[in-house]
């Protein structure tokens, strides 16, 4: 018989956006730190089937894990903390739940039953929580949402029913909630967070931990104060100040005993701490001895959240270089050959960011053309490859209508559709998706950064370099120095005359993990690190 793992059950209160996702992954981080293993699943309460149609700018980023699953961007922070991949099987949502429960109906399974929310929608949600049981020492599951919505009330019941099953001391309920300073007042207020108890308390769920978000220290009679009235001991109220660095919430968590009063309520056998390697990266990123200008260029940057991982590993790559990354956000729609210049002349290094749709190319066009002729470090991604592609064929190799065919169909396009997409209907999931191997060629800048000609790679779009094209690619200069490992798609292109100018079909942020960072973007940063130095030698 497996072992059976302890469950963590973590959910929010008051309102959204305080920050489940960094908390799961801290918790996760500090018990994988204290020896244990951790795996980390998310339920999203909407009824999207993944959030792959889902615009970043509504939802953020859609994190790809490597079977091909379209996630929440909080598996992203899992990732990151834990150094751990997760799965399919590791993001589940309401749509997926009820798709499942009533393909199940459709079929007849339920033998003329009622379906029903409970117990059918909850077993479903159970089973799922369950997926990992038995293979870790303990399971964090986040619950989306904010108590008290409606969408996230089958969720709250399944993990109620769940702790029951598995007794309560295998089974938490950790509850993450904000206690507002009222500036007027001079005074923390505590109330939002006692209605946001008595919310779960009418569910049936006793919260165990609190976990209280506030701009400032929670003072000990503050902390009483809740205790007394959320029914939660005193020294498990915990403050969660706001941090310099999102990776420094662990070591802020730990400086409150988080870890041994769980490792304590779960009875998980006695373990110590060891968060020196943690610490050390922190440092490196809260005391950097450079500084760099790095532009993003992308058209969704009024919602950061739609470049997550990006962002993250720039601060790990950023960390290793003892670099401070200072992004620039560009609106790709703001960009012309005409002000290219004055926009970008300050900076170190520019990303141009993946995306999809024709809005905002001919701005990113603008400033790959910029950077390609002053030798500034360039790195595109997926379509910022794709652009540097379309601005190589057009400026360089004298092909003015060079386009991809996702903008416009005509005989040049360098980018194209590959035939099997050409006849997919369905919009959700049937992207080129997930981790594909790629051959490197020796002597290339990729094969600098990553120091193997092996590696594997993330995917998610619909369109490729066109195979026609290449020899007049590479008659111009441009090296493909990244094949699929029969050599029919190209995964990477650069310039070898250039500074640093990588273009990459996949999205290698998705691969970059704390404390190790992707190769790169590291490569990236140092090169956009020399050539900030060189600015002011
Ligand atoms: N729109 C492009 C494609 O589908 C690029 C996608 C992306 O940048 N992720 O191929």
């Amino acid at each position: 018989m497996p072992k059976s793992s302890k469950f963590i059950f973590i959910t929010g209160g008051v309102l959204s956006s305080l920050g489940k996702g960094i908390a799961s992954a801290s918790i996760g981080l500090l018990l994988k730190q204290r020896g244990f293993t951790v795996t980390v699943m998310k339920f999203d309460p909407y009824i999207n089937v993944d959030p792959g149609t889902m615009n970043p700018l509504q939802h953020g980023e859609v994190f790809v894990t490597d079977d091909g699953a379209e996630t929440d961007l909080d598996l992203g922070h899992y990732e990151r903390y834990l150094d751990v991949s997760m799965s399919r099987q590791t993001n589940a949502t309401a749509g997926q739940v009820y798709f499942d429960v009533i393909s199940r109906e459709r079929r007849g399974e339920y033998l003329g039953k009622t379906v029903q929310v409970i117990p059918h929608i909850t077993d479903e949600i159970k089973k799922r929580m369950r997926t990992f049981d038995g293979k870790f020492d303990v399971i964090i599951i986040e619950i989306g949402g904010t108590v008290g919505d409606i969408e996230s009330l089958p969720f709250l019941e399944a993990s109620r029913q769940l702790t029951l099953e598995v007794g309560r001391a295998n089974a938490l309920n950790i509850h993450l909630t904000f206690v507002p300073f009222i500036r007027s007042a001079g005074e923390l207020k505590t109330k939002p967070t006692q209605h946001s108890v008595k919310a779960l308390m009418e569910f049936g769920i006793m919260p165990d931990i609190l976990l209280c978000r506030s701009e400032t220290k929670l003072p000990k009679d503050i902390r009483a104060k809740i205790a007394l009235f959320c029914n939660v001991e005193e020294q498990s109220v915990i403050e969660a100040l706001d941090a310099e660095t999102i990776y420094e919430v662990p070591q802020l968590f730990a400086k409150h005993n988080l870890d041994s009063i769980i490792a304590k309520k779960l009875h998980l056998k006695r373990s110590t701490l060891n968060l020196e390697t943690w610490s050390r990266f922190t440092h490196r990123i809260k005391a950097p001895k450079h500084h760099v200008n790095i532009a993003l260029v992308g058209k969704y940057v009024k919602l950061q959240d739609a470049y997550k991982s990006i962002t993250e590993a720039f601060i790990h790559a950023g960390a290793i270089n003892n670099t401070k990354v200072q992004v620039h956000w560009i609106d790709s729609e703001e960009l012309t050959d005409e002000n290219a210049a004055e926009v970008l002349k300050d900076m170190n290094g520019i990303l141009v960011a993946p995306g999809f749709g024709s809005r905002g190319i001919e701005g990113k066009l603008s400033a790959i053309r910029y950077v390609r002729e002053q030798n500034i470090p360039f790195f595109g991604i997926c379509l910022g490859m794709q652009c540097s592609v379309i601005e190589f064929a057009r400026n360089v190799c004298n092909m003015p209508e060079a386009n991809s065919a996702e903008f416009k169909k005509n005989k040049f396009n360098v980018i194209d559709m590959m035939p099997d997409q050409k006849k997919i209907t369905d919009k959700g999931g049937t992207m080129r998706l997930g981790a594909y191997p790629c051959t490197i060629k020796k002597r290339s800048k990729a094969f600098a950064a990553y120091k193997n000609e092996h590696i594997s790679e993330r995917h998610r779009h619909r369109y490729e370099l066109n195979n026609d094209f290449r020899d007049i690619l590479e008659q111009h200069g441009m090296v493909l120095s990244g094949t699929s490992p029969d050599g029919k798609l190209v995964e990477i292109v650069e310039l070898p005359k250039h500074r640093w100018f990588v273009g990459v079909q996949f999205h290698p942020e998705l691969k970059s993990r704390a404390v190790t960072g992707h190769p790169l973007f590291i490569a990236f940063i140092k090169a956009s690190l020399s050539h900030a130095l060189e600015q002011f030698a």
